[in-house]
């Protein structure tokens, strides 16, 4: 299925990997460095990672709803680790 973006400025139907809005002249590809910013944030601060993806997510942007999956599993991943070593560390008390 070919995923069909809209221009966030005209509302015009843009094609998959369009970059321009022919309507109005939009630039998607302002939004790259953006994206990219959310990539590392979703790893480093999986919080800011969500705030950016669904800004992006709000301008059609395809980025935003995979920073926003990978932010989320980051943030379960950060929540889980803590629990994870607290389970380990009283296996540890009850065998020594
Ligand atoms: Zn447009």
């Amino acid at each position: 299925m070919e995923e069909k973006i809209k221009c966030p400025e005209c509302g015009t139907i843009l094609e998959n990997g369009q970059l321009e809005c022919n309507n109005c002249d939009y630039k998607l590809r302002n939004y790259k460095s953006i994206a990219i910013l959310g990539y590392v944030l979703s790893f480093l601060f999986p919080l800011a990672g969500i705030f950016i993806g669904f800004y992006l997510h709000s301008k059609y942007n395809k980025n935003g709803k995979i920073i926003l999956v990978i932010s989320l599993i980051m943030l379960l991943i950060f929540l889980i680790i803590p629990w994870a070593s607290d389970i380990n560390l009283s296996y540890y008390y009850y065998y020594s």
